[in-house]
């Protein structure tokens, strides 16, 4: 399984330290890659370290502060000496209609689920043209459809799939794949606050989803192995749908 093999890889996953972030670390270090986790709760951080196992290691960083994403490349790059993948996962949302949106939340939501992740490809960049690497960015089922309650979300998740084409196209020459990927309905933190404020979202998920449950984090190791290992070396620009057929079903 060497197309598979990411011995020696060093990856860095923003929001690592839970739900689907988690999910994916896990996958790398299942296929042998070394994990720095990013994100602001520090108790959260230890815990997802602890379940990694092995030599993964966190740091505590806001990336909804500028400086937030070279503080999370510069950490890995310093912990261990790389830097081999980028998987831009945290995220945000606040659900309400359009009308009713500050101009605050508006940027809040853009900033982390947007500009951020922008930042952390910036700050990647110069580490991941040393050897040639992989990016991974997180969409969602909203980069495809829209929702009434996400309106800023879904405009970021759009955008995300637009960046990520735009990367890939300029960073190729690189040996830099830059691939997204949208998850569709997964059972976690976030999407328990999305059961609790959008009435019938639970029965409508399941009602839609040809696999007939919502996703675990799990579900999303997969697919970060392959884009993150040479398997997927001639893969750049999609946008991967990992949703059960959510998005297949007319
Ligand atoms: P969680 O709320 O469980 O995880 C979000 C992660 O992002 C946490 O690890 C959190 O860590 C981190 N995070 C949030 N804000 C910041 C910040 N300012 N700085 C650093 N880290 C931050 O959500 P999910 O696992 O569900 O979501 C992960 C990604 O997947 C998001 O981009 C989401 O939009 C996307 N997604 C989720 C779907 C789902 O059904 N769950 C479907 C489609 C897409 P901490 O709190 O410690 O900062």
């Amino acid at each position: 399984m060497t197309a598979f093999d990411l011995t020696g890889k060093v990856a860095l996953v923003t929001g690592g330290n839970g739900g689907i972030g988690l999910g994916m670390a896990k996958g790398l270090a299942t296929a042998g890659a070394t994990v720095m986790i990013a994100g602001r709760d520090a108790e959260k951080n230890g815990r997802a370290v602890e379940a990694l196992g092995g030599s993964a290691a966190a740091i505590a960083v806001d990336l909804a502060e500028e400086s937030g994403a070279k503080t999370a490349v510069n950490a890995t790059v310093q912990k261990f000496g790389r830097m081999d993948i980028l998987v831009n996962n945290a995220g945000i949302n606040i659900r309400k209609s359009p009308q009713e949106f500050s101009l605050e939340e508006w940027y809040s939501v853009l900033n982390i689920n947007l500009t951020s992740l922008f930042l952390c490809c910036q700050a990647a960049y110069p580490h991941l043209r040393i050897r040639g690497g992989k990016i991974i960015n997180i969409g969602s089922m909203m980069s495809i459809f829209g929702a009434s309650f996400a309106a800023p979300y879904g405009a970021s998740k759009g955008a995300v799939v637009q960046l990520t084409k735009s990367l890939a196209v300029a960073w190729a020459v690189d040996n830099i794949q830059v691939n997204a990927v949208l998850p569709g309905w997964i059972d976690t933190e976030l999407t328990k606050g999305a059961r609790e404020q959008v009435s019938g979202l639970h029965e409508k998920v399941l009602a839609r989803t040809p696999a007939g449950r919502w996703g675990a984090p799990e579900d999303m190791a997969g697919i970060t192995m392959f884009l993150a290992s040479p398997a997927s070396d001639f893969v750049t620009g999609t946008a991967i749908p990992v949703d059960g057929g959510y998005s297949a079903q007319g």
